[in-house]
């Protein structure tokens, strides 16, 4: 933190929906097919072709709106922003200006410096993606127009964050919660999720906001945190040499870790919006709302609570099993199978999500289903086998897709649980070590540890722990 200056940063998101068709026409918005192919006279913005609205957008508009706390406007309209590029026929976009379908929500963030902190959310609006242009060799460029007339929300944020952190956590809930409402892939790197940052800095105390600039071109959550960060010392060595910020946007460049200079203040657009008079008002009754309310799924937050509540988990555990909807259903349908939900959680934060890491796999792809994991609990709470056994039983269930019975029966890795063999193993380790157990003899507790280790060692980790430890106890003790 610097001691000059306060950072404040507000952030705009635009959310790709997953919805089968584009917002104002019917054509699929299939990714990677041919150039052109998935238009039709609307996208492509021919005269004459009138939009319609998709039900689905707003829909998804409204759950956005709900999970984020805004109010959803009875009463919105679509604006026409002006501007002329090659990948927008139409020579403007349709969004929404005045009137946005959602306002005044807000999120609740944590981070480590600031605690616990509500953000504003200035409003939420739908609008239509412009197409996608391709600069060929030499002089020419190529547009196509598939990606036109896609689903985008827009999510603006009040200049409420005070630091890279507090805007990393306000960015990764949003993303949770429109990935929880199953309304977009929330793929960063293919822009499904895509972040612009608003930085300025003023000194402490100041009510008035500093000059702000815009970055973009931000595709991951490290390159945001660094490229805020890199924008905040940029503006504190600009104001400490006696200049003034300007307002720009400016490109993140993530190779060299730097952002330049895109364009200033009065290259900036004047877009002109006003009504599109294609588009009627859209009037979304509050019955409309609570049918959407009805179908919203339990969020994050919300799942969090009760995960601690009704399985006793410990906060962060709880927080790290919700941060995925598929990993909280994992662990459902785990805890619905095997009664102690603290070794589900343990396993699953453990082996489960440190297994996926290293094969490159997401939980809906695990090999090892809940069903074969409470397998492998079950026999760790009858005493089949050692938890340490188990981590071997459940590599093999993940490589075989066996199940941890036929494991466990192939490999032989049955516990020993029969005293006799515990015991011909204990005596050899008591008369190989004759100084340690002299020394627990001595009053020495502590050699007790040394002992089941060698015990465990011995038997290749398959002697019941507690076994060992009692007949040890009663040997030594001889
Ligand atoms: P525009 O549409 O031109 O980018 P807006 O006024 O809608 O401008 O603001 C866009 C975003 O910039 C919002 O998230 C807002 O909170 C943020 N913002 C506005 N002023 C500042 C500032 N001085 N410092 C940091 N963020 C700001
Ligand atoms: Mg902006
Ligand atoms: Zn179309």
């Amino acid at each position: 933190m610097n001691s000059r200056y306060e950072v404040v940063i507000g952030l705009e998101v635009h959310v790709q929906l997953t919805t089968k068709t584009k917002i104002f026409c019917g054509c699929s918005k299939d990714f990677g097919q041919s150039p052109n192919s998935q238009t039709c006279p609307v996208c492509l913005g021919l005269p004459g072709a009138l939009p319609v609205l998709s039900r689905q957008v707003v829909d998804d508009a409204i759950k956005a709106g709900l999970a984020t706390n805004c109010q959803i406007a009875p009463h919105s309209i679509f604006a026409r922003k002006n501007y002329f590029y090659p990948d927008l026929p139409k020579g403007y976009q349709i969004s929404q200006f005045e009137l946005p379908i959602c306002e005044h929500g807000w999120l609740d963030i944590e981070t480590e410096d600031s605690g616990k902190k509500r953000l504003g959310i200035t409003r939420i609006h739908m609008e239509e993606d412009a197409g996608k242009l391709t600069h060929n060799d030499g002089n020419s460029s190529s547009v196509d127009l598939n990606r036109a007339c896609t689903p985008l929300l827009e999510v603006v944020s009040e200049p409420d964050m005070r630091s890279s952190d507090e805007a990393i956590a306000y960015l990764k809930q949003l993303h949770q919660i429109v990935v929880y409402l199953g309304i977009c892939d929330g793929n960063l790197d293919e822009g499904s999720f895509r972040c612009d940052a608003n930085v300025s800095i003023r000194p402490w105390g100041q009510e008035e906001l500093g000059t702000r600039a815009e970055l973009k071109n931000l595709n991951s959550f490290r390159f945001i945190k660094q490229a805020i960060e890199y924008e905040v010392e940029r503006q504190i060595d600009v104001i400490d040499a006696g200049e003034q910020v300007v307002q720009e946007t400016r490109l993140f460049d993530p190779d060299a870790g730097v952002s330049r200079s895109m364009r200033g203040k009065e290259e900036a657009h004047d877009y002109r919006y006003f009504p599109d008079p294609d588009l009627l008002p859209l009037e979304v009754s509050e019955q409309w709302v609570e049918e959407v309310r009805q179908k919203l799924p339990e969020l994050p937050a919300i799942k969090k609570l009760r995960y601690q509540e009704q399985f006793g988990l410990p906060e962060y555990d709880a927080g790290v099993i919700v941060a995925e909807r598929a990993l909280a259903e994992y662990f459902e349908a785990l805890v619905a199978k095997h009664d102690n939900p603290k070794i589900c959680a343990n396993w699953v934060m453990g082996e489960v999500l440190s297994a996926l890491k290293d094969s490159d796999l997401t939980i809906s792809e695990c090999p090892v289903t809940p069903e074969l994991l409470a397998g492998i609990l079950f026999r760790i709470s009858d005493n089949t086998i050692s938890g340490k056994i188990a981590k071997t039983v459940f590599t093999e269930v993940w490589q075989s897709g066996k199940t941890a019975d036929e494991v466990i029966e192939a490999k032989g890795l049955k516990q020993v649980t029969d005293t006799g063999a515990i015991e011909a193993i204990i005596d050899e380790i008591i008369a190989a070590n004759p100084n340690q157990a002299a020394e627990y003899r001595g009053g020495k507790e502590k050699m007790m540890g040394y002992f089941v280790g060698q015990v465990m060692k011995a038997s290749k980790g398959k002697a019941n722990p507690g076994m060992a430890n009692q007949l040890l106890k009663k040997k030594l003790a001889e």
